[in-house]
Formats: C-alpha cells, sequence, structure tokens
C-alpha cells in the first residue's frame, strides 16, 4: 500500500510550503529521466512514493515522475494509488504532484508512463501538445487553485499530429474541418524547425514542446509563480521505442 493520509491543509498553507520547498531546490533540471533515478523506490517499494501531501516542491515532484518512468522504462510498474483506498482518501481534496500537458496520442498515457494512479496528476490532452486559451485556463487552474508544483508539456517520438501538420504545410494541401486549428497552431513550430537538420517532423515536436513551454512560463499567471520557485515548467520528450522520458 503506498497511499498518503489525506491532506487537511488549506491551500494557502499548502502554497506557502510549496514555496519554500521550491525555494531550497533549484537543482538544475536537465538531462534524460534515467539521469534523475533515485532509486530507493525501486529498491524499496515500501517507501511511500508520494511525500506528505503539503511538502514536495517543483524539484521533488520532479523526483517522483522520472522514478515512477524508471519503473515504466525498466517494466517493474508498481501501479501507486490504484486502490479503493487511494479513491477514498482523495475524495474530498486533491493535490496532484503535477500537471502533464501531453499529445492524445493512445501511446503516451501520462498515468502509465510515470507510473502514479488516482490523485497524483492533472492532464491536460491535445493533439501534438497545442496550446489554446482553454488550455493555458486548464494549467492555470492546476498552478493557482491546487498549488501543483510542475507543470510538464511533453511531446513525443513519431507524433501523428505533427507528421499531417508538417505534410499539410510542406504541401500546401487543404486540411479539412476543425484540422486546420490544429494545424495553424503548429505553424509557429514548424516554421522555427525548418531550417534545422535532421528529421523534420521530430525537431517540429521538439520545437514545439519548446514553445508551448515558453508560453506556459509567460502566462501573467504562472510567470510569478515560477519566478517565485513554486512552480517549475519543464518540456519534455518521450520515446515510443524505450518509454524514457527525457526532460529537456
Ligand atoms: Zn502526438
Amino acid at each position: 500500500m503506498h497511499d498518503s493520509p489525506p491532506d487537511s491543509g488549506s491551500a494557502t498553507r499548502r502554497r506557502f510550503l510549496v514555496g519554500g520547498a521550491g525555494a531550497l531546490a533549484a537543482a538544475p533540471l536537465l538531462g534524460t529521466a534515467r539521469a534523475f533515478a533515485q532509486p530507493r523506490s525501486i529498491a524499496d517499494p515500501s517507501q511511500p512514493l508520494v511525500p506528505d501531501a503539503n511538502t514536495p516542491g517543483p524539484d521533488e515532484a520532479l523526483r517522483w515522475l522520472v522514478e515512477g518512468n524508471e519503473r515504466w522504462v525498466a517494466g517493474e510498474l508498481l501501479h501507486p494509488h490504484q486502490t479503493v483506498a487511494r479513491r477514498l482518501a482523495v475524495a474530498a481534496g486533491q493535490h496532484p504532484l503535477a500537471t502533464v500537458f501531453s499529445c492524445i496520442d493512445s501511446r503516451v498515457p501520462p498515468e502509465i508512463v510515470f507510473d502514479r494512479g488516482v490523485g497524483d496528476l492533472f492532464v491536460v490532452r491535445t493533439a501534438a501538445q497545442t496550446n489554446d486559451d482553454l488550455i493555458q485556463g486548464a494549467v492555470e487552474y492546476g498552478a493557482e487553485e491546487a498549488v501543483t508544483p510542475l507543470v510538464v508539456v511533453m511531446g513525443h517520438q513519431r507524433c501523428g499530429a505533427v507528421t499531417f501538420a508538417v505534410d499539410a504545410l510542406n504541401n500546401g494541401t487543404e486540411v479539412p474541418a476543425h484540422l486546420v486549428a490544429v494545424v495553424e497552431a503548429l505553424r509557429p513550430a514548424y516554421e522555427a524547425a525548418k531550417p534545422l537538420p535532421g528529421d523534420q517532423v521530430d525537431n517540429t515536436v521538439r520545437a514545439q514542446t519548446r514553445l508551448t513551454a515558453d508560453q506556459l512560463r509567460e502566462d501573467p499567471l504562472l510567470a510569478p509563480l515560477v519566478a517565485e520557485h513554486r512552480i517549475q515548467v519543464l518540456g519534455a520528450y518521450y520515446s515510443l521505442d524505450t518509454g524514457c522520458v527525457e526532460f529537456m
């Protein structure tokens, strides 16, 4: 059993504590998931998988995600927080560790690739993690109301939506219905990636992830929280082949 007790702290109290923890933890956040490996959860499954609900800062939240992804890559899933007890514990309130904004792709379900459970993640998904005001509002909600300390924008290998958009923009193809909105949302990433050497789709995926993370960092509500190290906004790239999440 890896369930943490229900949190009775107020949002204000949590905000204060999250800010404190985040300010203390300003380690660099670059590299692959494996580089962040903290083997204790794999070596000792009796260790709680979520720290006290009032205390995680951005770096600690990141570590839980990295460790979960380690387990996914290694095929050593613990399926934390997927019990009736957990369901009951979070029924009255939630304090997710992170907001994950990712693609709709069926092969990239955030709770699975980070080996998390109920109440652990806010998940926002659109084709190729394309952003708009509604999406940005959802991410703001997670940061402002639930004080989620970490926002991860996650693109992925061989993204079908990006492939579709790149083909349409390369060839000037007419795109039907609301798919136009997806293609147009990806146009800045397409333009940014076009001059780069290498795989155009992969470069566009990474550009889209980077640009979206930048948009969120500059969000008027999120920017002050980022500046105060209360929250961290990270780009990430998921490999379909290995299951590994690389934080950008
Ligand atoms: Zn995709």
